[in-house]
């Protein structure tokens, strides 16, 4: 795995928790972290697709357990943290990805949608970060990364209104969090992606999808492993003085001043 060099003579043997990592950013994030030599806990709501996720990493460097958790429950998000504890000695690194993010037209989200949207990326962010402190603080290395979104924090979209506000808060905690958690040697950090695919094939041709497409400069959709670059560079030594930021990957998708081109 490309860029990984580097970090596995660092990082390897130490732990992470990752939300959210049966699919998707949170399974890309598992496999960088992973191929670099960490021990992985992967956390979702579902064991099957955690069970498949572990399997699919067994020949990589780093040992994958599973944990079964919802991230809107602190008492499941503790019970992680202690069996992460319990399974790998210690937390080093928790990388808050969790999210959902359905669409839906302003004035017909329901008070029901709105709760689930910052229950599941803001309330979640702060259960699992509480729930995981006590060990991040043992740590010689604490790192907390927040997987948050270019929507929201630099650029807004259609239909996903309380999604935007949702990610925008988690900006506010991580410059927050980073002041109060630097005296206890944790940094905090968010990564902000762009556009990302699990497969560049998904929905090839569609003319909605080249219209995505051609906003973004790098000329392809992100992966689910440029953001597991990303958060490993945060998660690694070379970022210990860097806190409080946030690190967009979007193949340029927010730099255009003109949309489409010149
Ligand atoms: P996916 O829907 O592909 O995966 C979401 C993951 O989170 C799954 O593993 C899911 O498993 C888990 N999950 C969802 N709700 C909960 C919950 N309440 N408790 C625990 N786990 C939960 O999402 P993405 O990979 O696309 O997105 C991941 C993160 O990246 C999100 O925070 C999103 O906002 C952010 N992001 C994504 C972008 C993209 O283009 N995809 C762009 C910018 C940001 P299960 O359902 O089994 O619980």
């Amino acid at each position: 795995m490309r860029g990984t060099t580097k970090a596995v003579v660092r990082l390897s043997g130490r732990t992470a928790v990752i939300t959210g990592a049966s699919r998707g950013i949170g399974l890309g994030i598992a496999r960088v972290f992973a191929s670099a030599g960490l021990n992985v806990m992967i956390t979702g709501r579902h064991r099957e697709p955690l069970l498949r996720a572990q399997s699919s990493m067994r020949n990589l460097s780093g040992e994958v357990e599973i944990a079964v958790a919802d991230v809107t429950n602190f008492s499941e998000m503790h019970a992680v943290a202690t069996q992460t504890v319990r399974q790998f000695g210690g937390i080093d690194i928790l990388c808050v990805n969790a999210g959902i993010y359905p669409r839906a037209p302003l004035q017909s989200v329901t008070s029901d949608e709105l709760h689930e949207m910052f229950s599941t990326n803001m309330y979640g962010t702060v259960y699992a970060t509480q729930a995981c402190l006590p060990a991040l603080e043992m740590s010689p290395c604490g790192r907390l990364v927040v997987i948050s979104s270019i929507t929201g924090t630099l650029s807004g979209y259609p239909q996903l209104t309380p999604y935007a506000a949702s990610k925008a808060a988690q900006v506010g905690f991580v410059r927050s969090a980073a002041v109060e958690l630097a005296p206890k040697g944790i940094t905090v950090n968010a990564v902000l992606p762009g556009t990302i695919r699990e497969s560049a094939s998904v929905a090839a041709g569609s003319p909605a999808n080249d219209r995505l497409l051609s906003a973004i400069p790098a000329g392809r959709f992100g992966s689910p492993e440029d953001i597991g670059h990303a958060a490993l560079f945060l998660a690694s030594p070379d970022a210990d003085f860097i806190t409080g930021q946030l690190l967009v990957v979007d193949g340029g998708q927010t730099l255009p001043e003109v949309p489409g081109g010149f």
